[in-house]
């Protein structure tokens, strides 16, 4: 039996326009705009003014909170604007050198502390801040670390490479995380549709003991952490509980790269990996680019926008944004950049629910999709609490099976937000 979990589907994957294709270094841009919150949690309060100059990988923000990651600058340079939004930076190309030396530690506190001042969170998209992930409550143990590989959205392939290029550098971070959060092991789960990784991986580890290699079914959404456990262990995380619950601690491929270039070269988190693919882009392929890097700059980088481009979306096809306009800036959170011809854009009109109970079958948290709908439109937010809307892992699955092409996600989104926003003002 191929190692998954309940519900889920499998969308065309169009992983081969990229997963070939080695990782390019993208010169550094004339300016980058970074954003004041990049994670999960409490945004930063800039540390830098307007006129300022600043070194590359100088710390330019920064909170008080314990749920946030501070932010660095991408680039040397001036500071030409501060809000409350972002900080720019116009680049100076010629002092932009990062100069770092090797992190020293005594105890898994003043480890957590180095992934702290790098600013690092979990690079696999959800952005939650790493150090507070290794740091388990008073009473838990953690036991097991591991590795997510799966990277399951359509066309991303940014993982994939860094396993492949970079796999030494993600062994040496897995070790520094296990180590962090107390672990005595490290299992890395890869789908089954990298066999190359899965095999340059296993390599990696051949002398290793504390570390295996589990490939999963090519499933979405194998990437979600809970659906990962299950494949991986075969146990479930309980419903609003957390990994650690199990004893088990999970970061992504990119991340355990970015701690070992934080402990090993002092090295914060300045750049990342973006895929940038799909039909309306002459040049797909991933790069590593500048944090604060704008869609504009990357897409010329890629050879630019075909005629035919229609929409841009910021990270994958199921879970990802559509973006208005090219001056988004790259963050730590930007897993993919894809652009769709014409051709591929369908707007679609809703019909009603025929009560066919697709989105049953596919919803990989055993929610009933269409009653969620049916509450959230109708403002039955008690209901829609009551059968576990806020356990939606908004994964897209029951809209995309849906043949009356009900945007679900979307009144989730909603119906969540009204929740949240509910509860704020009781
Ligand atoms: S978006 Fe929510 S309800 Fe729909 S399949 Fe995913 S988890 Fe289930
Ligand atoms: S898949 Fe669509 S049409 Fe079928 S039950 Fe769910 S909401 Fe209704």
């Amino acid at each position: 039996m191929s190692k998954s979990f309940s519900g889920g589907i499998h969308p065309a994957y169009n992983k081969a326009m990229t997963a070939e294709i080695p990782i390019a270094d993208m010169p550094l841009p004339d300016k980058v705009r970074l954003p004041l919150s990049q994670h999960i949690g409490a945004p930063c309060k800039p540390l830098v003014a307007k006129g300022d100059t600043v070194a590359m990988g100088q710390k330019i923000a920064d909170s008080d909170s314990f749920v946030s990651a501070p932010i660095h600058a991408s680039v040397a340079g001036e500071v030409v604007l501060v809000d409350d939004q972002a900080i720019e930076i116009k680049t100076d190309k010629e002092k932009s050198r990062f100069s770092g030396a090797a992190q020293s530690y005594n105890n898994q506190g003043e480890l957590r502390q180095i992934i702290r001042e790098a600013g690092i969170v979990g690079l696999g998209g959800a952005t939650f801040p790493t150090h507070v992930k290794v740091t388990p409550p008073e009473g838990v143990t953690i036991h097991t670390f591991m590795i997510n590989g799966a990277e399951c959205e359509p066309f991303l392939t940014t993982d994939h490479r860094v396993m492949l290029e970079q796999g030494q550098e993600m062994i040496a971070g897995s070790k520094l995380l296990m180590e962090a959060c107390g672990a005595e092991k490290t299992i890395i789960g890869i789908e089954k549709n990298k066999p190359d990784a899965i095999e340059h991986m296993s390599k990696l580890i051949a002398d290793e003991p504390a570390f295996a290699v589990t490939g999963v079914q090519v499933k979405y959404p194998q990437g979600w952490e809970k659906q990962l456990i299950k494949s991986l262990v075969g146990q479930e995380v309980p419903d609003k509980g957390l990994p650690l619950d199990l004893g088990i601690v999970m970061n992504n491929v990119a991340t355990a790269v970015a701690v070992h270039r934080a402990v090993e070269y002092g090295e914060p988190l300045l750049n990342r990996v973006v895929t940038v693919s799909g039909s309306g882009i002459n040049k797909p392929q991933n790069v590593r680019a500048p944090l604060g890097t704008s869609v504009a700059d990357l897409v010329e980088f890629c050879g630019g926008l075909k005629p035919e481009a229609a929409k841009i979306i910021d990270g994958g096809p199921m879970m990802g944004r559509a973006l208005s306009t090219l001056d988004t800036p790259i963050t730590k959170g930007t897993s993919g950049i894809l652009v769709f011809n014409r051709d591929e854009v369908h707007l679609f009109s809703e019909d009603p629910c025929i009560r066919c109970a697709s989105c049953v079958d596919a919803c990989p948290s055993r929610l009933l999709p269409n009653y969620l709908a049916l509450y959230v439109k109708r403002e039955m937010l008690d209901e829609a609490e009551e059968i576990n809307l806020m356990s939606c892992i908004e994964c897209g699955c029951c809209s995309y099976v849906c043949p009356s092409k009900i945007p679900l996600v979307h009144y989730f989104q909603r119906g969540k937000q009204e929740i949240n926003a509910r509860n704020r003002n009781q």
